[in-house]
């Protein structure tokens, strides 16, 4: 089968690890913070907060801007189940906003006008949580004068971003946010195993999402309500998790980086060349935004149904049975059983469903070949002519 997605590991990775493992740290040493240096560096924002994946990222982050009972978090139905569950841990609850059938992520219009009602009925948000689907950024600059409007945080996953820019600048800067989250899951585009790292200007919720991703616990005398009892001193202040990244992981990370651009600038070339193989079959081909460089953690096509004798499904099973693993990102949250019950209506969600109904991901990674994309197209092409 050829996967959807595949890591991309080196000798100079593995060599990064192993001097890890003859090292004095496993965990809690240098590499974490150089890690965070060099994400810094590579994004221009100004607090990295390193953890163990982008589910703990995006939880810290929401506590951190104080989310919880009473409080609401909105976000786009087409992403994975980790966005909108940070917000049911901390107590909250969870709306969605529907896509935008061009590009996918969060429509700005349908945010607009659900803004203007939740003002009207007084049901704002607190937070949005903006996913840059396949790795293409929102309308950050519209979302974030709305947030300003309103008076709501910005979170951005860009889980599927890392790489990829907007107006020219690296996404994970912050420029239109208050946070924004990257994943290193294997399948993303730089790993460091399980991983991830959420991003800030303000030095105020880095220091929250560090004290939350590591118990609850200060050694800064600043933060504690009474003087330091002697050298071994620390205080729980918050309950917190331990949400710490390895320097395994960091060391793996630190690696990977360095070949960020080159892994981004591949996969727009087998972006653009899987635009040119298919471009003539009933699909609507990925279309990007004039002002975003996607970083393509997904190249995503959908099937123009109308055009075509046959169904979603059996295309997914043909292409399944050729050995090609084509995917679905992703089942609309509110269909999963876990949010179906808490009664959303469906109607609010057109484009959500109709993305649902056509949307076909096809396999995108570094090591995918031309021999490969070649089969993947023709095969694509034989099941839909
Ligand atoms: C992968 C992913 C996550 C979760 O990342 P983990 O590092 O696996 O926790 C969150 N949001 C989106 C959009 C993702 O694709």
């Amino acid at each position: 089968m050829i996967p959807y997605g595949k890591q991309d590991i080196t000798q100079q990775d593995i060599d990064a690890v192993v001097e890890v493992l003859n090292s004095d740290f496993l965990t809690q040493g240098p590499r974490v913070p150089e890690f965070e240096r060099s994400l810094l560096k590579y994004t221009g924002a100004k607090y990295a907060v390193a953890v163990n994946s982008a589910t703990s990222a995006l939880h810290i982050a929401c506590l951190a801007i104080g989310l919880g009972k009473g409080d609401c978090l909105w976000t786009s139905p087409i992403t994975f189940v980790a966005s909108a569950n940070c917000a049911l841990y901390c107590g909250a609850s969870v709306d969605f906003i529907d896509i935008d059938s061009a590009t996918n992520n969060i429509s700005v219009d349908a945010l607009k006008k659900n803004l203007e009602i939740a003002e009207a009925e007084g049901k704002l948000p607190k937070v949005l949580v903006a996913v840059h689907l396949a790795g293409q950024s929102c309308e950050m600059q519209a979302i974030k004068s709305l947030a300003d409007q309103y008076g709501f945080y910005v979170i951005e996953d860009a889980s599927h971003a890392i790489g990829g820019k907007y107006q020219g600048a690296p996404v994970g800067r912050c420029e239109y946010s208050d946070i924004a989250i990257f994943s290193f899951h294997p399948v993303k585009i730089i790993t460091t195993a399980e991983g991830g790292v959420a991003l800030s200007n303000s030095k105020q919720l880095a220091d929250r999402m560090r004290l939350f991703g590591n118990h609850g616990i200060t050694r800064d005398q600043e933060q504690m309500n009474q003087v330091s009892h002697g050298p071994w001193y620390y205080q729980q202040i918050e309950l917190g998790y331990n949400y710490r990244m390895t320097e395994l992981q960091a060391a793996l990370g630190i690696s990977q980086l360095n070949r960020l651009d080159d892994y981004v600038s591949m996969r727009n070339k087998k972006a653009l060349r899987y635009s040119k193989l298919l471009k003539d079959l009933p699909v609507i081909l990925p279309l990007i935004g004039e002002s975003i460089y996607s970083s393509f953690h997904l190249y995503i096509v959908k099937l123009q149904l109308e055009k075509i004798g046959i169904t979603h499904k059996q295309v997914f099973e043909y292409l399944r049975e050729k050995e090609i693993g084509v995917n679905l990102h992703y089942i609309p949250l509110f269909m999963q059983p876990y949010y179906e019950e808490k009664g959303y209506n469906k109607n609010n969600y057109p484009n959500a469903i109709n993305y649902y109904n056509t949307a076909l991901s096809l396999p995108l990674y570094v090591g995918l070949t031309e021999d490969e994309q070649n089969y993947i197209a023709g095969s694509i092409r034989e099941i839909l002519l």
